[in-house]
């Protein structure tokens, strides 16, 4: 089966409605309502597991981060941006969408996730956009800290970040949780996104804007996810923080705070053994979201419109957060 095709299956029958609400908003507002509870599929997912980090283009059905859907309409013209975990997932959906409204993007990804990075290069540069890779382990404190100015070298200056990358490993118990998982966990989602944005923030100019993926986690611990919430709610108060700090600056610091989405994170340990089939099944919406019904969120938190939005958080969750 072709990655088309699999993406054909993610969108239900009403894909073609789906393709018009992500059209620019003089078109948007001529098609119809979409119904968000049969925009994608309600089906339970097949249990699969892949090697962390698993790859986009091996899930089944494979993700729909917006390749056919998103149009853009210049909301993000000549900005340049900095995405963690864009490659795949919610940063892909970001990158897409971020390019699609004119600005130039870099990524960041684990260097083997280099297969994902190649797709989303190519179908981005075929449209005459640019997107620069930075593979790197962001658990390096010497690789993370230099990024950002190696993203405003390519990119010609830097004035978003996206602080979105994660490690998401579910344990029953605090007693099955290794000190190397929780370390690596602290390292990813946290002192990675504190490297990060200190070197990122002497070179961003007034009018910047960081915003960083939060979850559900924020405020709702799931029993399994222990050291994973603990790092969410504490991106929670960081953003909180760190826009009193940075108002000052004219940049704000925002959070996107996901309920369960169908990405790559969820089959490399994510979710406990055997419970994929039930991911995304309780949410009022009676099923998971897609990376891509989250790119208007992160474009929105971007752009120079929401000029007074900072220290705020905003869910997407399906109606199951308390964000
Ligand atoms: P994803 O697997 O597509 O993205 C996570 C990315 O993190 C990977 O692609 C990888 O590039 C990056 N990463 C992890 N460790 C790294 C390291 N050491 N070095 C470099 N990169 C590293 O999954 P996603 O669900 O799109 O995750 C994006 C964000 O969304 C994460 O912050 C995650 O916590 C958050 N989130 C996801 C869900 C969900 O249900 N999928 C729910 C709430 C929050
Ligand atoms: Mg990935």
């Amino acid at each position: 089966m072709t990655d088309t095709t699999n993406r054909r299956d993610v969108l239900k029958g009403a894909a073609v409605a789906g393709l018009a609400t992500s059209a620019a908003p003089a078109l948007a507002q001529a098609a119809a309502p979409v119904d968000p509870q049969t925009k994608y599929t309600d089906q339970p997912f097949a249990e699969q597991r892949q090697k962390w980090p698993a790859l986009q283009r091996e899930m089944q059905p494979v993700p729909d981060c917006g390749e056919a859907s998103y149009r853009g309409s210049g909301r993000l013209q000549g900005r340049k941006a900095l995405i963690t975990g864009g490659d795949s997932g919610i940063g892909r959906a970001a990158a897409i969408a971020f390019a699609r409204e004119g600005a130039d993007v870099a990524i960041n990804y684990y260097p083997t996730e280099e297969p994902d990075a190649q797709d989303l290069a190519k179908l981005l540069r075929a449209e005459g956009r640019k997107l620069v890779l930075l593979p790197g382990d962001l658990t390096d404190q010497a690789f993370t800290t230099g990024l950002a100015g190696k993203a405003a070298k390519q990119l010609g200056g830097l004035d978003i970040l996206v602080n979105n990358a994660a490690y998401q490993q579910s344990k029953k118990s605090i007693a099955e949780i290794s000190f190397e998982q929780f370390d690596r966990t602290l390292k990813t989602n946290l002192y990675a996104m504190f490297w990060l944005s200190k070197a990122a923030i002497p070179l961003m100019k007034p009018g910047a804007a960081i915003i960083n993926t939060g979850s559900v986690n924020s405020v709702d611990p799931g029993e399994e996810l222990l050291d994973y919430a603990t790092t969410k709610g504490g991106i929670l108060i960081f953003t909180k923080g760190l826009a009193k700090q940075l108002g000052k600056q004219g940049i704000r610091v925002n959070m996107v705070a996901p309920g369960p989405i169908w990405t790559p994170l969820q089959v490399a340990g994510g979710q406990l053994p055997g419970e994929l089939g039930k991911f995304g099944q309780n949410t009022p919406l009676g099923r998971a979201g897609q990376p891509a019904e989250l790119a208007g969120l992160y474009v929105a938190l971007a752009e120079g419109g929401n000029s007074f939005t900072t220290g705020s958080a905003f869910g997407a969750n399906g109606g199951t957060g308390a964000i």
